[in-house]
């Protein structure tokens, strides 16, 4: 669906990323893991169009999206990048923050798509609250669940799980995974916690220094990591 094509990016003269080769596939979710400063958020907005790459294209649907000073770029409605710090209207409450992405479509499609994913995200009990109000994890469900009623074909997602306890992680994964299945959304999250990534996704790219190390299913990069950084990173086996 969505894939870097030897992408490179350099702020100054420091080298964030080289030389990325990485391919989402349709309906599945993508980990990319490593550490703080690995360049996992520039490769995000890259893929999102929200940055330039010096070097390589990022091809969406056999088409290459073009750059972000370039007037129309194909396809871009259809990719949605939800940041570490996601925005949502404070002073709505999550039904009106959720029925805002439906605005163009008639009130009665508009009424049942709210409850449909109110129910999926885990928000019913919540659904009057300002957003302001919510805890972290609530908010983080409202955001994705924003994001997905505008039926993105990809949803790339920056640090979800940033914040949460267990017991949340498991409702947000669980939503993400149910809303994903429910409109066979593809999507890409970006972790430094492997727990995350081991635990949420068909896919794993170890990510250090800007270049991908390693990709594999949580069980190949968990059994067989590649060298010691990764086995030490995932705490598995080497
Ligand atoms: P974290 O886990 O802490 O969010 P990350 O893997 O997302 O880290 P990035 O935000 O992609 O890392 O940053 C990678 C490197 O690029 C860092 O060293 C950062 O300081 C640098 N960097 C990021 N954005 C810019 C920018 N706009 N200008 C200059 N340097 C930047
Ligand atoms: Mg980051």
């Amino acid at each position: 669906v969505l894939r870097a094509d030897k992408v490179s990016k350099q702020f100054g003269d420091q080298p964030v990323l080289s030389d990325i080769n990485l391919e989402l596939r349709a309906g599945e979710w993508l980990a990319i893991l490593g550490e703080s400063g690995s360049g996992k958020s520039t490769l995000l907005r890259i893929f999102a169009r929200f940055l330039d790459a010096d070097q390589g294209k990022i091809i969406f649907n056999g088409e290459e999206l073009k750059s972000v000073s370039g007037e129309l770029i194909p396809g871009h409605e259809s990719i949605r990048l939800i940041h570490q710090e996601f925005e949502l209207f404070p002073n709505q409450t999550v039904e009106e923050n959720i029925s805002y992405s439906l605005r163009f479509y008639d009130s009665e499609y508009r009424r049942e798509r709210v409850e449909e994913l109110l129910e999926v995200a885990g928000l019913d009990y919540v659904r009057t609250h300002k957003a302001k109000l919510l805890s972290g994890g609530e908010k983080q469900r409202t955001a994705i669940a924003k994001a997905l009623a505008e039926q993105p074909d990809v949803l790339l997602l920056d640090e979800p799980f940033a914040h949460l306890d267990n017991h949340n992680r498991r409702v947000l994964g669980d939503a993400i995974e149910n809303m994903q299945k429910q409109q066979k959304t593809s999507c890409i999250f970006v972790t430094h916690e492997s727990s995350d990534a081991l635990a949420w996704s068909d896919r794993i790219a170890v990510l250090k220094n800007g270049k991908i190390i390693q990709v594999g299913t949580p069980s190949e990069v968990y059994n067989q990591p590649v060298n010691s950084y990764v086995a030490e990173l995932t705490g598995g086996i080497n």
